[in-house]
Protein backbone atom coordinates (compact mmCIF):
# COMPACT_ATOMS: atom_id res chain seq x y z
CA UNK A 1 0.00 0.00 0.00
CA UNK A 2 1.54 3.29 -1.29
CA UNK A 3 0.54 6.37 -0.69
CA UNK A 4 0.59 6.91 -4.60
CA UNK A 5 -0.98 4.04 -5.19
CA UNK A 6 -4.37 5.83 -2.95
CA UNK A 7 -4.18 9.32 -4.49
CA UNK A 8 -2.96 11.62 -7.14
CA UNK A 9 0.81 11.99 -7.03
CA UNK A 10 0.23 15.72 -5.62
CA UNK A 11 -2.87 17.32 -5.22
CA UNK A 12 -3.22 19.99 -8.26
CA UNK A 13 -5.67 22.55 -6.53
CA UNK A 14 -6.76 23.73 -3.36
CA UNK A 15 -9.81 21.48 -3.17
CA UNK A 16 -8.13 18.48 -3.99
CA UNK A 17 -5.21 19.53 -1.20
CA UNK A 18 -8.44 19.59 1.44
CA UNK A 19 -10.14 16.20 0.09
CA UNK A 20 -6.72 14.18 0.70
CA UNK A 21 -6.05 15.64 4.22
CA UNK A 22 -9.57 16.89 5.31
CA UNK A 23 -8.28 16.34 8.90
CA UNK A 24 -5.36 15.39 11.19
CA UNK A 25 -6.54 11.51 10.98
CA UNK A 26 -6.43 11.37 6.88
CA UNK A 27 -2.66 13.05 7.08
CA UNK A 28 -1.11 10.33 9.60
CA UNK A 29 -2.61 7.64 7.44
CA UNK A 30 -1.12 9.22 4.52
CA UNK A 31 2.28 9.87 6.76
CA UNK A 32 2.53 6.60 7.26
CA UNK A 33 2.41 4.87 4.26
CA UNK A 34 5.28 6.94 3.65
CA UNK A 35 7.15 5.63 6.43
CA UNK A 36 6.11 2.38 6.06
CA UNK A 37 6.14 1.89 1.95
CA UNK A 38 6.35 -2.10 2.20
CA UNK A 39 3.66 -2.05 5.96
CA UNK A 40 4.74 -1.23 9.48
CA UNK A 41 8.11 -2.25 10.92
CA UNK A 42 8.34 -2.39 14.99
CA UNK A 43 11.58 -0.39 15.34
CA UNK A 44 12.34 -2.28 19.09
CA UNK A 45 11.58 -5.99 17.53
CA UNK A 46 11.16 -5.62 13.56
CA UNK A 47 7.96 -7.10 13.37
CA UNK A 48 5.39 -6.46 10.81
CA UNK A 49 1.83 -6.48 12.54
CA UNK A 50 0.47 -3.53 14.37
CA UNK A 51 -2.97 -2.19 15.52
CA UNK A 52 -3.38 1.44 14.98
CA UNK A 53 -4.83 2.82 18.41
CA UNK A 54 -8.44 3.83 17.95
CA UNK A 55 -8.00 7.49 19.96
CA UNK A 56 -4.40 8.20 19.83
CA UNK A 57 -1.95 8.23 16.12
CA UNK A 58 -0.52 5.41 17.29
CA UNK A 59 0.36 1.57 16.10
CA UNK A 60 0.77 -0.99 18.80
CA UNK A 61 3.37 -3.52 17.68
CA UNK A 62 1.49 -7.19 18.12
CA UNK A 63 4.91 -8.72 18.91
CA UNK A 64 6.28 -6.90 21.75
CA UNK A 65 3.68 -4.45 22.50
CA UNK A 66 5.72 -1.24 21.86
CA UNK A 67 3.93 2.14 20.44
CA UNK A 68 4.91 3.93 17.95
CA UNK A 69 4.00 7.02 16.26
CA UNK A 70 4.56 7.46 12.10
CA UNK A 71 6.36 10.51 13.07
CA UNK A 72 8.53 9.77 15.98
CA UNK A 73 12.17 10.94 15.14
CA UNK A 74 11.30 13.17 12.39
CA UNK A 75 11.22 16.81 12.01
CA UNK A 76 7.51 16.26 13.05
CA UNK A 77 7.48 14.92 16.39
CA UNK A 78 5.55 16.15 19.07
CA UNK A 79 4.83 19.33 16.99
CA UNK A 80 2.03 21.47 18.30
CA UNK A 81 0.80 22.51 14.48
CA UNK A 82 -1.84 19.81 13.10
CA UNK A 83 0.09 18.08 10.52
CA UNK A 84 -2.31 19.70 7.70
CA UNK A 85 -0.07 22.98 8.17
CA UNK A 86 2.79 20.15 7.50
CA UNK A 87 2.20 18.81 4.57
CA UNK A 88 0.59 22.55 3.12
CA UNK A 89 3.78 23.85 3.42
CA UNK A 90 5.36 20.94 1.88
CA UNK A 91 3.21 20.67 -1.14
CA UNK A 92 3.30 24.50 -1.54
CA UNK A 93 7.26 23.72 -1.47
CA UNK A 94 6.56 21.23 -4.35
CA UNK A 95 4.18 23.41 -6.38
CA UNK A 96 5.36 26.74 -6.44
CA UNK A 97 7.80 27.51 -9.19
CA UNK A 98 10.41 28.97 -6.62
CA UNK A 99 9.18 28.66 -2.83
CA UNK A 100 7.04 29.74 -0.31
CA UNK A 101 7.80 32.57 2.31
CA UNK A 102 7.33 32.15 5.84
CA UNK A 103 4.77 35.17 6.14
CA UNK A 104 2.48 33.53 3.32
CA UNK A 105 2.77 30.25 4.74
CA UNK A 106 1.55 32.23 8.04
CA UNK A 107 -1.39 33.80 6.19
CA UNK A 108 -2.04 30.80 3.51
CA UNK A 109 -2.16 27.77 6.11
CA UNK A 110 -3.46 30.05 8.97
CA UNK A 111 -0.52 29.51 11.40
CA UNK A 112 -0.61 31.80 14.36
CA UNK A 113 2.56 32.99 14.76
CA UNK A 114 5.22 34.24 11.82
CA UNK A 115 7.65 32.61 14.34
CA UNK A 116 5.47 29.06 13.87
CA UNK A 117 5.77 28.88 10.11
CA UNK A 118 9.39 30.44 9.86
CA UNK A 119 10.27 27.37 12.21
CA UNK A 120 8.02 25.00 10.20
CA UNK A 121 9.70 25.76 6.88
CA UNK A 122 13.37 25.66 8.05
CA UNK A 123 13.05 21.85 9.88
CA UNK A 124 11.65 21.15 6.46
CA UNK A 125 14.61 22.63 4.71
CA UNK A 126 16.71 21.13 7.67
CA UNK A 127 15.95 17.54 5.93
CA UNK A 128 16.10 18.31 2.50
CA UNK A 129 20.37 18.47 2.68
CA UNK A 130 21.78 16.41 -0.10
CA UNK A 131 24.27 14.00 2.26
CA UNK A 132 27.92 12.75 1.17
CA UNK A 133 26.58 9.08 0.06
CA UNK A 134 24.52 10.59 -2.74
CA UNK A 135 25.83 10.37 -6.63
CA UNK A 136 29.21 12.52 -7.52
CA UNK A 137 28.44 15.30 -10.56
CA UNK A 138 30.19 13.87 -13.64
CA UNK A 139 28.51 15.37 -16.96
CA UNK A 140 30.17 16.06 -20.13
CA UNK A 141 31.46 18.67 -18.17
CA UNK A 142 31.50 20.12 -14.67
CA UNK A 143 31.09 23.78 -14.14
CA UNK A 144 32.46 25.41 -10.71
CA UNK A 145 32.28 28.87 -9.64
CA UNK A 146 32.02 31.01 -6.41
CA UNK A 147 29.74 34.08 -6.29
CA UNK A 148 28.82 36.47 -3.39
CA UNK A 149 25.52 36.57 -1.69
CA UNK A 150 24.45 39.67 -0.03
CA UNK A 151 21.70 38.99 3.22
CA UNK A 152 20.22 40.82 5.40
CA UNK A 153 23.14 41.76 8.28
CA UNK A 154 24.80 44.72 9.71
CA UNK A 155 26.89 46.83 7.15
CA UNK A 156 30.52 47.45 7.66
CA UNK A 157 32.32 44.91 9.79
CA UNK A 158 35.13 42.49 7.34
CA UNK A 159 35.04 39.00 8.02
CA UNK A 160 37.37 37.62 5.34
CA UNK A 161 38.31 38.63 1.58
CA UNK A 162 36.23 41.30 0.70
CA UNK A 163 33.18 39.64 2.65
CA UNK A 164 31.48 42.07 5.07
CA UNK A 165 28.87 40.86 7.87
CA UNK A 166 25.27 40.21 6.33
CA UNK A 167 27.31 38.93 3.04
CA UNK A 168 28.36 34.83 2.12
CA UNK A 169 30.65 32.97 -0.15
CA UNK A 170 28.65 30.33 -1.85
CA UNK A 171 30.35 27.50 -4.86
CA UNK A 172 28.44 25.56 -7.06
CA UNK A 173 29.50 23.03 -9.17
CA UNK A 174 26.97 22.23 -12.18
CA UNK A 175 26.64 19.07 -14.59
CA UNK A 176 26.93 20.21 -18.33
CA UNK A 177 25.56 17.70 -20.84
CA UNK A 178 26.36 18.48 -24.97
CA UNK A 179 23.09 17.77 -26.82
CA UNK A 180 21.91 16.97 -30.26
CA UNK A 181 19.35 16.45 -32.54
CA UNK A 182 19.93 16.25 -36.58
CA UNK A 183 22.00 19.54 -36.98
CA UNK A 184 20.71 20.81 -33.49
CA UNK A 185 23.12 20.95 -30.67
CA UNK A 186 22.72 22.69 -27.37
CA UNK A 187 24.05 22.26 -23.88
CA UNK A 188 21.95 21.13 -20.98
CA UNK A 189 22.50 21.30 -17.17
CA UNK A 190 22.21 18.15 -14.99
CA UNK A 191 22.69 18.06 -11.32
CA UNK A 192 24.44 20.48 -9.44
CA UNK A 193 26.19 21.03 -5.91
CA UNK A 194 26.30 24.28 -3.67
CA UNK A 195 28.15 25.21 0.06
CA UNK A 196 28.50 27.98 1.58
CA UNK A 197 32.45 28.83 2.25
CA UNK A 198 34.04 31.29 4.32
CA UNK A 199 37.24 31.33 2.32
CA UNK A 200 38.14 30.69 -1.67
CA UNK A 201 41.82 28.95 -1.13
CA UNK A 202 42.99 26.35 -2.83
CA UNK A 203 42.07 23.76 0.34
CA UNK A 204 38.31 25.04 0.39
CA UNK A 205 37.77 25.13 -3.28
CA UNK A 206 40.14 21.75 -4.56
CA UNK A 207 38.07 20.08 -1.51
CA UNK A 208 34.33 21.21 -2.96
CA UNK A 209 35.37 19.91 -6.24
CA UNK A 210 36.95 16.64 -4.78
CA UNK A 211 33.40 15.95 -2.18
CA UNK A 212 31.24 17.05 -5.76
CA UNK A 213 32.65 15.79 -8.90
CA UNK A 214 33.55 12.35 -9.75
CA UNK A 215 37.68 12.22 -10.75
CA UNK A 216 38.67 11.94 -13.97
CA UNK A 217 35.71 14.74 -14.91
CA UNK A 218 36.41 17.80 -17.02
CA UNK A 219 36.06 20.77 -14.50
CA UNK A 220 35.73 24.38 -16.67
CA UNK A 221 36.90 27.34 -13.94
CA UNK A 222 37.25 30.83 -14.43
CA UNK A 223 41.20 30.16 -13.94
CA UNK A 224 41.22 31.30 -10.36
CA UNK A 225 44.76 29.90 -9.42
CA UNK A 226 43.10 28.14 -5.95
CA UNK A 227 41.31 25.53 -8.61
CA UNK A 228 44.80 25.04 -10.41
CA UNK A 229 45.80 21.79 -7.56
CA UNK A 230 42.83 19.81 -8.89
CA UNK A 231 45.20 18.40 -11.97
CA UNK A 232 47.18 16.65 -9.00
CA UNK A 233 43.88 15.44 -7.59
CA UNK A 234 42.75 13.40 -10.80
CA UNK A 235 40.56 16.10 -12.36
CA UNK A 236 40.62 17.53 -15.88
CA UNK A 237 40.59 21.54 -16.02
CA UNK A 238 39.82 23.89 -18.24
CA UNK A 239 40.75 27.45 -17.20
CA UNK A 240 39.77 30.66 -18.86
CA UNK A 241 40.42 33.65 -17.15
CA UNK A 242 37.34 35.84 -17.82
CA UNK A 243 39.08 38.90 -15.83
CA UNK A 244 34.96 40.20 -15.43
CA UNK A 245 34.38 40.06 -18.76
CA UNK A 246 30.54 38.65 -18.01
CA UNK A 247 29.64 37.65 -21.79
CA UNK A 248 32.87 35.99 -22.13
CA UNK A 249 31.64 34.21 -18.66
CA UNK A 250 28.31 33.07 -19.99
CA UNK A 251 29.82 31.15 -22.48
CA UNK A 252 32.42 29.18 -20.84
CA UNK A 253 30.48 28.62 -17.97
CA UNK A 254 26.83 29.33 -18.71
CA UNK A 255 25.29 26.51 -16.47
CA UNK A 256 26.89 27.66 -13.39
CA UNK A 257 25.83 31.17 -13.98
CA UNK A 258 22.14 30.17 -14.85
CA UNK A 259 22.06 28.49 -11.74
CA UNK A 260 23.32 30.97 -9.41
CA UNK A 261 21.07 33.99 -11.24
CA UNK A 262 17.80 31.48 -10.55
CA UNK A 263 19.38 30.98 -6.82
CA UNK A 264 19.57 35.28 -6.59
CA UNK A 265 15.76 35.29 -7.73
CA UNK A 266 14.49 32.82 -5.21
CA UNK A 267 16.73 34.87 -2.32
CA UNK A 268 15.94 38.03 -3.63
CA UNK A 269 12.69 37.89 -4.34
CA UNK A 270 10.90 35.55 -2.23
CA UNK A 271 12.95 35.87 0.50
CA UNK A 272 13.35 39.43 0.35
CA UNK A 273 17.03 38.70 2.13
CA UNK A 274 17.81 36.38 4.15
CA UNK A 275 19.77 36.14 7.24
CA UNK A 276 23.02 34.78 6.02
CA UNK A 277 23.31 32.69 9.35
CA UNK A 278 20.87 30.45 7.62
CA UNK A 279 22.32 30.64 4.23
CA UNK A 280 22.95 26.40 3.90
CA UNK A 281 19.03 25.29 4.89
CA UNK A 282 18.19 27.62 1.88
CA UNK A 283 20.95 26.44 -0.17
CA UNK A 284 19.39 22.95 1.24
CA UNK A 285 15.82 23.84 -0.74
CA UNK A 286 17.25 25.14 -3.67
CA UNK A 287 19.37 22.18 -3.99
CA UNK A 288 17.25 19.83 -3.54
CA UNK A 289 14.57 20.93 -5.76
CA UNK A 290 16.85 22.07 -8.76
CA UNK A 291 18.02 18.25 -8.68
CA UNK A 292 14.67 17.02 -8.77
CA UNK A 293 13.46 19.20 -11.02
CA UNK A 294 12.31 16.54 -13.67
CA UNK A 295 10.19 15.06 -11.32
CA UNK A 296 6.69 16.94 -11.75
CA UNK A 297 3.82 16.07 -9.59
CA UNK A 298 5.87 13.24 -7.97
CA UNK A 299 7.99 15.56 -5.92
CA UNK A 300 5.62 16.41 -3.52
CA UNK A 301 5.57 12.44 -2.63
CA UNK A 302 9.32 12.79 -2.67
CA UNK A 303 9.18 15.15 -0.24
CA UNK A 304 6.99 14.07 1.99
CA UNK A 305 9.38 11.04 2.11
CA UNK A 306 12.49 12.82 2.74
CA UNK A 307 10.27 14.50 5.89
CA UNK A 308 9.05 11.24 7.33
CA UNK A 309 11.57 9.44 6.53
CA UNK A 310 13.82 12.21 7.99
CA UNK A 311 17.04 10.37 6.67
CA UNK A 312 18.80 9.80 3.05
CA UNK A 313 17.91 6.41 1.75
CA UNK A 314 18.63 5.87 -2.08
CA UNK A 315 15.76 5.99 -4.10
CA UNK A 316 15.71 4.68 -7.59
CA UNK A 317 15.63 6.91 -10.53
CA UNK A 318 16.52 9.97 -7.85
CA UNK A 319 19.12 10.60 -10.16
CA UNK A 320 17.30 13.40 -12.52
CA UNK A 321 19.22 12.20 -15.69
CA UNK A 322 17.68 8.93 -15.04
CA UNK A 323 14.60 10.08 -13.67
CA UNK A 324 13.72 11.14 -17.07
ZN1 LIG B 1 7.72 -4.78 18.30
Amino acid sequence: MTPAAQHPASPSNFREFHAMFPDDDHCIEYLAAWRWPDGFVCPRCSGRTADRLKCRPLWECRGCGRQTSATAGTVMHRTRLPLSRWLYAIWQIAVRKVSISAKQLQQEAGIGSYGSAWALLHKVRLVLEEHDDAWLLHGDAVEVDETKIFGRGRPGGRIGRGLSVGSAWIVAAVERYERSRGSKTWQASGSARVEVIHDTTTTTLCGFVERSAERGSLVVTDGWPAYNDIVTRGYVHEATVLRKNHQLAKTVQPKVHLFFSNLKALLVGTFHGIDVAYMGRYLNEFLYRFNRRHLGARLFGYLVRRVIQGRWTSIPGLHPESAG
